[in-house]
């Protein structure tokens, strides 16, 4: 009966789909050359503007003082694996970190090289569990930190304010933002692609010409987002 009727609707609908697809590619192409003959930035997604994302998985950053007094005068501060960016590591060493419920994480990673200040960077999940608040901040900036226990293989130390959640944050050269039309400072917003794509806002620029190109996600945000390691994120524009 009407058995032949959805083949014919079916092909007529592809080749509609076909010639709008062409006439939608031109008319990006279009824009993007007039764009570029105007001397401004093409759309966004455009052009190269992917982003090489690391996932942050909680870890800790300690000073010499630090890292002696929990696992021994004598001890070596070990590199386990290099990290992404260049003279970054994953040290040989864990800690357990406690938090005011007596609620602990076993076998948080320090990170490498040891720093001037000692840090502690979690999740928000980490945090509830913990049972702490610790605010969103800057790598260093732990005025408002929250309150930790460290405990290594040789002693322990309670620190009042170390903990944080780490802010999205993208590494790059000034060459990097130059070419993304940012500087140091500035926050951004990124798409993940994806079963579960979201755009993520209030990332901030940190700029280094020692450092690879890189978006740092906690687990949280990257859980959301349904990513991983290895995945590339689209570079939106400054807020
Ligand atoms: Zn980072």
């Amino acid at each position: 009966m009407g058995s032949t009727a959805p083949c014919g609707c079916e092909k007529r609908s592809e080749a509609r789909s076909h010639d709008e697809l062409v006439d939608l590619i031109v008319r990006e192409v279009s824009l993007v050359l007039k764009a570029g003959a105007a001397g401004r930035k093409p759309a966004s997604g455009a052009g190269p503007r992917t982003i090489p994302l690391g996932v942050s998985n909680r870890h800790i950053h300690l000073t010499h003082a630090t890292f002696h007094l929990l696992f021994g005068a004598e001890a070596a501060f070990e590199n386990l694996r290099p990290l992404y960016q260049p003279g970054e590591f994953a040290s040989a060493h864990t800690l357990t970190i406690v938090g005011p419920k007596l609620r602990s994480i076993p076998g948080v990673r320090i990170l490498g090289p040891l720093r001037t200040y000692d840090q502690v960077e979690v999740s928000l999940t980490d945090a509830v569990f913990l049972g702490i608040d610790p605010p969103v901040a800057n790598s260093g900036t732990l005025g408002a930190a929250s309150p930790l226990t460290l405990v290594g293989p040789r002693g322990s130390v309670y620190l009042e304010r170390c903990a944080i959640i780490a802010s999205r944050h993208i590494h790059m050269t000034n060459a990097d933002a130059a070419r993304l039309g940012v500087s140091e400072g500035d926050l951004c917003r990124v798409r993940v692609a994806g079963v579960k794509s979201t755009v993520f806002e209030n990332v901030l620029v940190r700029t280094n010409d020692g450092w690879l190109l890189q978006i740092h996600l906690d687990t949280d945000d990257a859980n959301a987002a349904n990513v991983r390691d290895e995945t590339h994120v689209e570079f939106l524009g400054r807020m």
